[in-house]
């Protein structure tokens, strides 16, 4: 059985206090829920604020990117040992605002900061999806073999067995349009039988699979129905504390 999780990404939302007021009044509500592991990708400036304010409750908390170097002269970036450091358990690789927004990430760089995620001792979520052109040109299998060969192929045994997938096809994020249930458990097969053929079946049984594009308290519960579907990441509907509280208590007592 995979055990559920629910996260959220806050993106480029919220400053310090606001970071940990969210955290404070989150805390209560979730505090019975151990059905499922509950993450926050708060901005990076603000993870240590989230780290005190998660304390020791079963709030996680993750960076919503790192640079693979170890460190040296890259003026904006932060290290996987920096992220570690400053209390983070997670984080995000390769989000499609990363790859295909100003910051052009390349499918061979999301390998390079997975390894460098697991050797800080971070548990990487690598996203992967299809754009909307790409989804309507019936492209989308093509895409998540390419990205899964580029991004996570690469990947050791043992490195595989640490890391979560998150499937977010990028015309569903921000834009309401949420894949059917049917779209997004097919494209996770699709990903779990990569998975199967470069890792196997063992191993391709074990790995997480989340989704992620316009998740909403109303339409979550149709989402984790779906035995594919291993929980979820939400960007606009986990800023409120009531909102990523309804989403998460769908998902926990689900399994
Ligand atoms: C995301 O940021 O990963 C995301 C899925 O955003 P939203 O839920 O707002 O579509």
């Amino acid at each position: 059985m995979r055990r559920p999780i629910m996260a959220g990404n806050w993106k480029m939302y919220k400053n310090a206090r606001e970071t940990a007021e969210f955290i404070e009044r989150f805390k209560p509500l979730v505090s019975k829920m151990d059905g499922c592991e509950i993450v926050v990708f708060p901005a990076a400036i603000n993870i240590p604020a989230a780290v005190a304010a998660a304390g020791d409750s079963n709030v996680g908390v993750g960076g919503q990117n790192i640079y693979w170097g170890k460190e040296g002269a890259f003026t904006g970036e932060i290290s996987a040992d920096m992220l570690h450091a400053a209390g983070a358990g997670w984080v995000l690789v390769g989000h499609s605002e990363r790859r295909h927004t100003v910051c052009h990430e390349a499918d061979a760089d999301v390998l390079k900061k997975t390894q460098a995620a697991l050797a800080a001792g971070l548990k990487p979520v690598v996203c992967v999806g299809e754009r909307l052109e790409e989804h309507k040109a019936g492209k989308t299998g093509e895409v998540l073999v390419r990205q899964f060969a580029a991004g996570v192929a690469g990947l050791t045994e043992e490195q595989f067995a640490q890391i979560v997938i998150a499937y977010e096809p990028v015309w569903a994020i921000g834009t309401g349009q949420t894949a059917t249930p049917e779209i997004a458990s097919s494209a996770h097969q699709l990903i779990r039988s990569e998975a199967e053929k470069r890792f196997g079946t063992e191993a391709a049984n074990r790995l997480r699979i989340l989704y992620g594009g316009s998740v909403k308290p109303d339409n979550i519960d149709g989402l984790m129905r779906q035995p594919e579907i291993d929980g979820a990441l939400v960007g606009g509907a986990s800023l409120d504390p009531e909102s990523f509280f309804k989403i998460v208590s769908v998902a926990a007592p689900a399994r």
